[in-house]
């Protein structure tokens, strides 16, 4: 498609997006009395109206019936988790079993990995991506630890070749194939939260699987975001957050997946609870543990229901509207970001450039910059100018231009502010 960069051409794209009224359905903070464009969907996703009308009814049933909600609200809460498994499931490409909702990120990480990370004195190597989320590598170093091996060694970095900003598959494939049969885990996130990058998960689960390893995916940026088909990629466990591209609310509930083949297993291990125990005789209080069948069989604590209420109220929108109708628009308006940033360095001379892969199959809906010249004042700029984006030491913006609430003349707006905000700042 031909773009232009007048903000007729970006209404009348508003005009023939499907998607454009879902716009209505999202609160929006307000600078200098006016909806700020929001580019941090990729970080918190915004407040959706319908979502108070969920926690209400949670806190209207705790006032009415007390403990009795747990059985007898209109949404009962000893299994109101089973409410998101299903429409989670189309998101994420598995079936409603080896889904479930519980914690958050990455205390459901450790738990995974206490099931799937079974280090032998021959197979401990665990295979993640060069500069991976903070917390992830805090967590592999801390496992690797307890179970007594040394990070320098247990722990293989893919690093991205000099002067390039993405990880080549190929890379990870020969990595893989070195490490070989002493490797035990891959574990990488899906959309690398930096680059806004999206690895071929199929192709590296394959090749994982085809060393004798177990191969997981963080899927914090890529749930709601990309398409996932993990159960027919065979892919062992997964697990992502809610509050990114599925607007749950700050810190809020995770989504963990285990694949079907590993349901029956009775020899893996795992860190038990009572809400992991068979359901129907979850109350009879006995002794010995006997898992749920499925990923519910993780569980561990009752569930906190205050959490899930609005994670229920997001998965019904999306569930209304579908992954396929998301991707389209997140491929048009990411696209349409991308023009605009390209025209408006051609007119001021922005000295950016765009990190994130040009191919739409690699990348979703983000786009980092990385800023040759002005820098963290130009990020302060467009934030006083109602444009909210994230700073990513040492020079990267990153816009996420989410397709359930961002609008194209909010892209031909941000074009704008940019060019006051790059020739104010360089004066
Ligand atoms: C956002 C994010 C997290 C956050 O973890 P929490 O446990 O929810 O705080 C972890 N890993 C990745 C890759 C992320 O992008």
């Amino acid at each position: 498609m031909i773009f232009e960069n007048t903000k007729q051409f970006a209404k009348q794209l508003d005009s023939e997006d499907k998607l454009n009224k879902y716009r209505d359905e999202f609160i929006f903070p307000k600078v200098n009395d006016k909806k700020v464009i929001y580019f941090t969907g990729n970080s918190l996703g915004l407040q959706p109206k319908r979502t108070r009308a969920y926690v209400d009814e949670v806190m209207d049933d705790w006032a009415n019936l007390a403990v009795q909600g747990h059985f007898y609200a209109e949404k009962p809460w000893w299994d109101y988790h089973e409410r998101l498994v299903k429409p989670l499931g189309k998101i994420m490409g598995a079936i409603p079993s080896e889904i479930t909702v519980m914690n958050t990120l990455t205390v459901n990480l450790h738990l995974m990995m206490v099931s799937f990370y079974r280090p032998t004195k021959k197979r401990y190597k665990i295979i993640c991506e060069e500069k991976a989320f903070p917390s992830d590598q805090y967590m592999f170093q801390s496992q690797v630890n307890f179970h007594g091996y040394n990070a320098d060694d247990a722990l293989v970095e893919i690093k991205r070749r000099d002067g390039e900003h993405n990880i080549r598959t190929e890379d990870v494939l020969a990595k893989i194939k070195e490490v070989g049969d002493e490797l035990a885990l891959v574990l990488i996130g899906g959309v690398n939260y930096y680059t806004g990058q999206v690895f071929d998960m199929k192709t590296i689960t394959a090749a994982g699987h085809e060393a004798g390893a177990i191969v997981g995916w963080d899927l914090a940026h890529a749930a709601g975001n990309v398409k996932l088909e993990l159960h027919d990629w065979n892919i062992d466990f997964a697990s992502w957050c809610s509050y990114k591209y599925m607007n749950s609310g700050p810190g809020n509930a995770s989504g963990c997946f285990v694949h079907e083949k590993h349901h029956n297993n009775p020899d893996l291990p795992r860190f038990a609870g009572w809400w992991g125990h068979n359901k129907e005789r979850r109350f009879k209080m006995e002794q010995l543990f006997d898992p749920a069948p499925g990923a519910e069989g993780w569980q561990i604590s009752n569930i906190p229901i205050l959490s899930l209420a609005p994670y229920l109220a997001s998965l019904e929108m999306f569930d209304e509207i579908g992954m396929e109708a998301i991707m389209e628009k997140r491929d048009k308006i990411t696209s349409y970001l991308e023009y605009i940033l390209h025209e408006i360095d051609k007119e001021v001379k922005g000295g950016f450039e765009i990190i994130t892969p040009t191919n739409p199959n690699e990348r979703g809906c983000q786009l980092s910059v990385f800023l040759h010249g002005q820098g963290r004042s130009l990020f302060d700029y467009l934030m006083k100018n109602g444009v909210i984006t994230d700073w990513r030491e040492p020079n990267v913006i990153r816009f996420a231009p989410a397709p359930l609430y961002c609008s194209f003349e909010d892209m031909y707006n941000f074009g704008q502010i940019l060019k006051s905000g790059i020739k104010e700042v360089s004066e």
